[in-house]
Protein backbone atom coordinates (compact mmCIF):
# COMPACT_ATOMS: atom_id res chain seq x y z
CA UNK A 1 0.00 0.00 0.00
CA UNK A 2 1.50 3.38 -0.93
CA UNK A 3 1.63 6.06 1.83
CA UNK A 4 0.35 9.27 1.32
CA UNK A 5 4.01 11.81 1.55
CA UNK A 6 4.15 13.46 5.10
CA UNK A 7 2.74 17.09 5.10
CA UNK A 8 5.55 19.08 6.69
CA UNK A 9 5.62 23.06 7.31
CA UNK A 10 9.91 24.28 7.87
CA UNK A 11 10.04 27.97 9.77
CA UNK A 12 13.49 29.46 9.06
CA UNK A 13 12.83 28.16 5.47
CA UNK A 14 15.50 31.03 4.54
CA UNK A 15 18.09 30.50 6.58
CA UNK A 16 20.95 28.61 6.41
CA UNK A 17 20.37 24.90 8.16
CA UNK A 18 16.38 25.41 7.17
CA UNK A 19 16.69 26.47 3.46
CA UNK A 20 19.10 22.81 3.47
CA UNK A 21 16.37 21.09 5.04
CA UNK A 22 13.36 22.52 2.43
CA UNK A 23 16.11 21.11 -0.32
CA UNK A 24 16.49 18.06 1.44
CA UNK A 25 12.53 17.09 1.79
CA UNK A 26 11.76 18.13 -1.89
CA UNK A 27 14.24 15.88 -2.89
CA UNK A 28 11.89 13.42 -1.31
CA UNK A 29 8.36 13.67 -3.14
CA UNK A 30 6.99 10.23 -2.56
CA UNK A 31 7.45 10.85 1.74
CA UNK A 32 6.97 14.37 1.86
CA UNK A 33 5.15 17.12 1.28
CA UNK A 34 7.01 20.10 1.84
CA UNK A 35 5.89 24.36 2.52
CA UNK A 36 8.57 26.41 4.04
CA UNK A 37 7.64 29.21 6.46
CA UNK A 38 9.66 32.79 5.72
CA UNK A 39 9.47 36.46 6.28
CA UNK A 40 11.10 37.28 2.81
CA UNK A 41 9.99 37.00 -0.62
CA UNK A 42 12.70 38.25 -1.89
CA UNK A 43 15.44 35.60 -0.31
CA UNK A 44 12.96 33.03 -1.04
CA UNK A 45 12.94 33.94 -4.71
CA UNK A 46 16.88 33.85 -4.59
CA UNK A 47 17.04 30.64 -3.05
CA UNK A 48 14.54 28.45 -4.62
CA UNK A 49 13.71 30.77 -7.83
CA UNK A 50 9.97 30.56 -6.91
CA UNK A 51 7.71 31.47 -4.11
CA UNK A 52 5.24 28.33 -4.29
CA UNK A 53 4.66 26.10 -1.59
CA UNK A 54 6.04 29.19 0.91
CA UNK A 55 3.82 31.19 3.43
CA UNK A 56 4.58 34.59 4.19
CA UNK A 57 4.70 36.09 8.11
CA UNK A 58 6.12 36.67 11.07
CA UNK A 59 6.45 33.73 13.26
CA UNK A 60 4.59 35.89 16.07
CA UNK A 61 1.82 35.86 13.92
CA UNK A 62 -0.88 33.37 15.02
CA UNK A 63 -2.59 33.93 12.05
CA UNK A 64 -0.09 33.86 9.45
CA UNK A 65 1.43 30.10 10.83
CA UNK A 66 -2.34 28.84 11.27
CA UNK A 67 -3.06 29.11 7.54
CA UNK A 68 0.25 27.80 6.88
CA UNK A 69 0.12 24.51 9.07
CA UNK A 70 -3.34 23.82 7.92
CA UNK A 71 -3.44 19.98 6.83
CA UNK A 72 0.03 19.94 8.40
CA UNK A 73 0.94 16.55 10.26
CA UNK A 74 4.73 17.72 10.89
CA UNK A 75 6.68 20.95 11.84
CA UNK A 76 10.39 22.07 12.05
CA UNK A 77 11.06 24.75 13.60
CA UNK A 78 14.57 26.33 12.12
CA UNK A 79 14.53 29.98 13.26
CA UNK A 80 16.32 32.21 15.76
CA UNK A 81 17.24 35.14 16.74
CA UNK A 82 19.46 37.09 14.35
CA UNK A 83 22.08 39.36 16.35
CA UNK A 84 23.20 42.62 14.53
CA UNK A 85 26.83 43.88 14.92
CA UNK A 86 27.13 47.05 16.72
CA UNK A 87 29.48 49.61 15.10
CA UNK A 88 32.69 48.93 13.88
CA UNK A 89 35.51 47.18 15.78
CA UNK A 90 38.64 49.19 16.77
CA UNK A 91 41.93 47.19 15.79
CA UNK A 92 42.54 44.54 18.10
CA UNK A 93 38.51 44.45 19.29
CA UNK A 94 36.32 42.14 19.17
CA UNK A 95 32.99 43.02 17.33
CA UNK A 96 30.19 43.28 19.63
CA UNK A 97 26.78 42.68 18.90
CA UNK A 98 22.68 43.76 19.46
CA UNK A 99 19.76 42.49 19.22
CA UNK A 100 17.00 44.69 18.12
CA UNK A 101 14.46 45.47 20.65
CA UNK A 102 11.69 43.66 18.92
CA UNK A 103 14.04 40.61 17.86
CA UNK A 104 15.51 39.55 21.38
CA UNK A 105 15.89 36.09 21.80
CA UNK A 106 13.09 36.10 24.57
CA UNK A 107 10.91 37.33 21.39
CA UNK A 108 12.05 35.00 18.71
CA UNK A 109 13.57 31.97 20.64
CA UNK A 110 10.62 31.81 23.61
CA UNK A 111 7.64 33.51 22.57
CA UNK A 112 8.16 32.78 18.78
CA UNK A 113 8.86 29.36 19.21
CA UNK A 114 5.99 29.30 21.99
CA UNK A 115 3.93 30.61 18.64
CA UNK A 116 4.99 28.00 16.57
CA UNK A 117 4.16 24.56 19.32
CA UNK A 118 0.57 25.93 20.31
CA UNK A 119 0.06 26.67 16.33
CA UNK A 120 1.33 23.39 15.84
CA UNK A 121 -0.67 21.76 18.28
CA UNK A 122 -4.15 23.75 17.54
CA UNK A 123 -3.22 22.20 13.50
CA UNK A 124 -3.28 18.75 14.87
CA UNK A 125 0.56 18.68 13.89
CA UNK A 126 1.75 15.10 16.00
CA UNK A 127 5.48 16.02 15.41
CA UNK A 128 7.51 18.83 15.97
CA UNK A 129 11.47 18.51 15.14
CA UNK A 130 13.03 21.52 16.68
CA UNK A 131 16.95 22.47 16.29
CA UNK A 132 18.40 24.20 19.15
CA UNK A 133 21.86 24.58 20.36
CA UNK A 134 24.48 22.83 22.46
CA UNK A 135 25.92 24.96 26.09
CA UNK A 136 22.24 25.46 27.55
CA UNK A 137 23.05 23.49 30.67
CA UNK A 138 25.55 26.40 31.63
CA UNK A 139 23.72 29.61 32.32
CA UNK A 140 27.52 31.65 32.24
CA UNK A 141 27.92 30.13 29.16
CA UNK A 142 29.77 33.42 26.93
CA UNK A 143 26.78 33.04 24.38
CA UNK A 144 24.18 34.12 27.13
CA UNK A 145 26.29 37.54 26.76
CA UNK A 146 26.26 38.23 23.47
CA UNK A 147 23.97 40.98 22.68
CA UNK A 148 22.63 40.32 26.72
CA UNK A 149 20.13 38.25 24.97
CA UNK A 150 20.83 35.07 27.24
CA UNK A 151 19.94 33.19 23.71
CA UNK A 152 20.99 29.54 25.01
CA UNK A 153 18.70 29.93 28.35
CA UNK A 154 15.27 31.24 26.00
CA UNK A 155 16.23 28.46 23.75
CA UNK A 156 16.22 26.05 26.84
CA UNK A 157 13.12 27.56 28.15
CA UNK A 158 10.96 26.93 24.74
CA UNK A 159 12.35 23.44 24.30
CA UNK A 160 11.11 22.69 28.02
CA UNK A 161 7.80 23.95 26.57
CA UNK A 162 8.09 21.62 23.57
CA UNK A 163 8.89 18.55 26.16
CA UNK A 164 5.67 19.60 27.79
CA UNK A 165 3.51 20.25 25.18
CA UNK A 166 2.49 16.74 24.93
CA UNK A 167 2.91 16.71 21.01
CA UNK A 168 5.96 14.20 20.15
CA UNK A 169 9.14 15.79 19.85
CA UNK A 170 12.94 15.56 18.13
CA UNK A 171 15.32 18.43 19.84
CA UNK A 172 18.88 18.38 18.10
CA UNK A 173 20.69 20.77 19.70
CA UNK A 174 23.77 21.06 17.56
CA UNK A 175 27.14 22.06 18.18
CA UNK A 176 29.03 24.45 16.25
CA UNK A 177 27.73 24.62 12.62
CA UNK A 178 29.80 24.90 9.82
CA UNK A 179 29.00 25.47 6.05
CA UNK A 180 30.36 22.43 4.86
CA UNK A 181 29.22 19.57 2.99
CA UNK A 182 27.19 16.88 4.44
CA UNK A 183 27.43 12.93 4.53
CA UNK A 184 30.93 13.24 4.88
CA UNK A 185 31.41 12.84 8.64
CA UNK A 186 30.52 10.19 11.71
CA UNK A 187 28.09 12.10 13.65
CA UNK A 188 27.92 11.76 17.62
CA UNK A 189 24.96 12.39 19.81
CA UNK A 190 25.45 12.60 23.63
CA UNK A 191 22.92 14.81 26.54
CA UNK A 192 23.22 18.07 28.46
CA UNK A 193 26.57 18.85 26.56
CA UNK A 194 28.77 16.32 27.67
CA UNK A 195 30.19 16.57 24.28
CA UNK A 196 31.23 20.16 25.05
CA UNK A 197 32.46 19.76 28.47
CA UNK A 198 34.30 16.31 27.65
CA UNK A 199 34.63 15.84 23.81
CA UNK A 200 36.61 13.23 22.79
CA UNK A 201 39.82 13.90 22.18
CA UNK A 202 40.92 15.64 19.25
CA UNK A 203 37.06 16.72 18.37
CA UNK A 204 35.87 19.83 18.55
CA UNK A 205 32.03 20.47 18.86
CA UNK A 206 30.98 20.95 16.01
CA UNK A 207 28.93 19.89 12.65
CA UNK A 208 28.03 20.98 9.01
CA UNK A 209 24.57 22.58 8.73
CA UNK A 210 23.85 19.91 5.90
CA UNK A 211 24.60 17.33 8.66
CA UNK A 212 22.07 18.60 11.27
CA UNK A 213 19.58 19.12 8.00
CA UNK A 214 19.84 15.62 7.34
CA UNK A 215 19.35 14.67 11.08
CA UNK A 216 16.13 16.61 10.43
CA UNK A 217 14.92 14.50 7.56
CA UNK A 218 15.68 11.45 9.59
CA UNK A 219 14.19 12.49 12.58
CA UNK A 220 10.95 12.95 10.84
CA UNK A 221 11.21 9.35 9.13
CA UNK A 222 12.63 6.97 11.97
CA UNK A 223 10.20 6.34 14.55
CA UNK A 224 13.13 6.03 17.39
CA UNK A 225 13.66 9.72 17.01
CA UNK A 226 10.45 10.40 18.75
CA UNK A 227 10.36 11.99 22.31
CA UNK A 228 14.08 12.82 22.36
CA UNK A 229 16.16 15.82 22.88
CA UNK A 230 20.13 14.88 22.14
CA UNK A 231 23.55 17.15 21.34
CA UNK A 232 24.97 16.47 17.93
CA UNK A 233 28.13 17.26 16.89
CA UNK A 234 30.57 15.13 14.02
CA UNK A 235 34.07 13.83 13.82
CA UNK A 236 36.37 15.78 11.27
CA UNK A 237 35.99 14.36 7.92
CA UNK A 238 39.45 13.14 8.24
CA UNK A 239 39.27 11.41 11.66
CA UNK A 240 41.12 8.26 11.56
CA UNK A 241 38.41 5.30 12.04
CA UNK A 242 35.64 7.25 11.46
CA UNK A 243 32.82 5.34 9.95
CA UNK A 244 30.70 7.90 7.87
CA UNK A 245 27.20 8.00 9.56
CA UNK A 246 24.34 6.25 7.04
CA UNK A 247 22.38 4.35 9.60
CA UNK A 248 20.31 6.83 11.29
CA UNK A 249 17.75 4.42 13.01
CA UNK A 250 21.28 3.29 15.06
CA UNK A 251 21.99 6.37 15.70
CA UNK A 252 18.54 7.20 17.27
CA UNK A 253 17.99 4.17 18.92
CA UNK A 254 21.16 5.57 21.38
CA UNK A 255 19.68 8.81 22.14
CA UNK A 256 17.80 8.77 25.63
CA UNK A 257 14.27 9.59 26.47
CA UNK A 258 13.57 13.09 28.08
P1 LIG B 1 19.91 31.28 10.54
O1 LIG B 1 20.62 31.18 9.22
O2 LIG B 1 20.34 32.39 11.47
O3 LIG B 1 18.34 31.35 10.27
C1 LIG B 1 17.43 31.84 11.19
C2 LIG B 1 16.10 31.94 10.48
O4 LIG B 1 15.11 32.45 11.38
C3 LIG B 1 16.12 32.89 9.26
O5 LIG B 1 15.49 32.27 8.18
C4 LIG B 1 15.27 34.08 9.73
O6 LIG B 1 14.59 34.72 8.69
C5 LIG B 1 14.30 33.36 10.65
N1 LIG B 1 13.62 34.29 11.54
C6 LIG B 1 14.17 35.03 12.54
N2 LIG B 1 13.23 35.79 13.12
C7 LIG B 1 12.07 35.51 12.50
C8 LIG B 1 10.74 35.98 12.65
N3 LIG B 1 10.42 36.89 13.59
N4 LIG B 1 9.76 35.47 11.85
C9 LIG B 1 10.07 34.55 10.88
N5 LIG B 1 11.32 34.07 10.70
C10 LIG B 1 12.30 34.56 11.49
O7 LIG B 1 20.04 29.87 11.30
P2 LIG B 1 21.26 28.84 11.33
O8 LIG B 1 22.56 29.58 11.51
O9 LIG B 1 21.10 27.89 10.20
O10 LIG B 1 20.98 28.11 12.74
C11 LIG B 1 19.93 27.17 12.86
C12 LIG B 1 19.67 26.93 14.34
O11 LIG B 1 20.83 26.32 14.94
C13 LIG B 1 19.41 28.19 15.16
O12 LIG B 1 18.45 27.93 16.15
C14 LIG B 1 20.76 28.47 15.81
O13 LIG B 1 20.64 29.21 17.00
C15 LIG B 1 21.21 27.06 16.09
N6 LIG B 1 22.65 26.88 16.30
C16 LIG B 1 23.57 27.71 15.72
C17 LIG B 1 24.93 27.50 15.92
C18 LIG B 1 25.97 28.31 15.22
O14 LIG B 1 27.16 27.93 15.27
N7 LIG B 1 25.61 29.39 14.55
C19 LIG B 1 25.35 26.45 16.73
C20 LIG B 1 24.40 25.61 17.30
C21 LIG B 1 23.04 25.83 17.08
P3 LIG B 1 15.36 35.70 7.64
O15 LIG B 1 16.05 34.75 6.69
O16 LIG B 1 14.27 36.48 7.03
O17 LIG B 1 16.33 36.51 8.46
Amino acid sequence: MKIAPLQVLVTGATGRTGSLVVQKLQQLPDRFTVRGFARSCEKVEQLFGTTAGFYFGDIRDRAALTLALEGCQALVILTSAIPQPQGVPQPGQRPSFIFAPSETPEAIDYQGQINQIEAAKAAGVNHIVLVGSMGGTDENHPLNRLGNGNILIWKRKAEQYLINSGINYTIIRAGGLLDQPGGKRELLIGQDDSLLTNPPEGISPSIPRADVAELVVQALLEPDARNKAFDAISKPEDAPNAIITKDFAALFVRASYQ
